[in-house]
């Protein structure tokens, strides 16, 4: 039978990947259900090409399709729906995800954001619910399926009764979790106050939108991605390192306390982790991504992360040990500061400082912290 596929975030590039997914595997998959923020034209002609009735739109639109949190919810709990792509950005992600899971369709998660904002209240729902929430971040997969080579599921799909002494993460010295750097890594002279926007935009090697990519170049993503991964593996900060690794071929690492080191390695194509994630427990036998080749292999390069160059990052690390309400802060407040810097208002030297200033307050509603951050981007203007 065919696994049937709501997709919210249909017209970003998460979407436009998952649809190449279903094109590669047309006895596998049908999409019953799609979502986008604002492109309503983008929708309607991936409607009319996936023969899709239940659209949903964040905005309002002139296209008569439904709009706001509730259509997004309701298409989320489509009742013949089996599993829900979540690649709505940002924080809007989560009520559509909450929403998912209440109606017990497993999840197929890109919004990092649901898990860093709110990740203890989703993974107790997941449980309670018996829902599974699978990684399509690239990292997480990887991750996810090093964990694979333990005859325990990872947390995010286990059922709540097993042995908790038997766990795939109590077996685990460390998750490292690669990163390409950004287009700034190999800079000798980077001085964060003379970046200009065009150039943070400028990824090596994965074509994201534009939050995302300021993320990279910040190497905050990776930080965001940290947190994703202490809520889906059920991790300690302590065990979460991070490499750089330009050529973006290992997708990550997980390290066995008897010292083996798993990797996963693909060519840097989101189809591939999307894929894992819709087959799962099950390979393919084929997916839309070119072969990788010996030649990809001669030259692979790891290397620590310079903390001081990156102090999005070691903001990061400093704040995960000192507890869970630090999560919100760290997303928010470099949201509220990208936002600000994508629109020329602050320069990307400002972003850490904002991100340090929300941290120094202590725990903070959102509303307080995205308040603060505000007031923080008048004062870095
Ligand atoms: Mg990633």
């Amino acid at each position: 039978m065919k696994k049937r596929l709501v997709i919210l975030g249909a017209t970003g590039s998460i979407g436009e990947s998952t649809l190449r997914v279903v094109e590669a595997h047309p006895d596998r998959f049908e999409v019953v259900g799609l979502a986008a923020g604002r492109d309503a034209v983008g929708l309607r002609a991936l409607a009319q090409k996936w023969q899709v009735k239940h659209l949903a739109l964040s905005a309002e639109n002139d296209e008569g399709i439904p709009s706001g949190v509730d259509a997004l919810c309701e298409l989320a709990s489509l009742p013949e729906a089996d599993i829900v792509v979540m690649a709505i950005a940002g924080i809007a992600g989560y009520a559509p995800t909450m929403a998912a899971i209440r109606a017990g369709h497993d999840i197929a998660l890109a919004t990092k954001e649901v898990l860093v904002m709110a990740g203890d209240e989703v993974m107790a729902l997941r449980a309670e619910k018996g829902v599974r929430i699978l990684p399509l971040d690239s990292e997480h997969s990887a991750i996810f399926q090093c964990l694979q080579s333990m005859a325990t599921m990872p947390a995010c799909v286990r059922p709540h009764h097993a042995d908790p002494t038997t766990f795939a993460e109590t077996r685990i010295a460390e998750v490292i979790l690669t990163a390409s750097g950004g287009p700034f890594f190999k800079q000798a002279d980077l001085d964060w106050g003379k970046v200009s926007v065009a150039s943070a935009l400028n990824h090596p090697r994965w074509s994201m939108g534009p939050k995302v990519t300021i993320d990279s170049a910040t190497m905050m993503n990776k930080g965001l991605e940290m947190i994703e991964a202490l809520h889906l593996f059920h991790l300690d900060p302590k065990q979460l390192r991070v490499w750089v690794h330009p050529q973006s071929i290992v997708h990550s690492f997980v390290q066995f306390k008897d010292t083996a080191l798993i990797a996963q390695l693909a060519q840097p194509d989101m189809a591939l982790p999307i894929q894992y994630a819709l087959t799962w427990p099950d390979r393919a036998l084929h997916a839309p991504v070119p072969e990788m080749t010996l030649a990809q292999m001669q030259n692979l390069e790891f290397a620590e992360p310079d903390l001081n160059r990156f102090p999005c990052l070691k903001l990061v690390f400093e704040a995960l040990p000192r507890g869970s309400w630090t999560h919100p802060i760290l997303t928010l407040a470099n949201e509220v500061a990208v936002k600000a810097f994508l629109a020329e208002q602050i320069s990307a030297a400002a972003i850490a400082p904002i991100i340090e200033a929300g941290l120094s307050r202590g725990p903070q509603s959102f509303e307080e912290i995205l308040a603060h951050a505000e007031e923080d981007v008048v004062r870095w203007a």
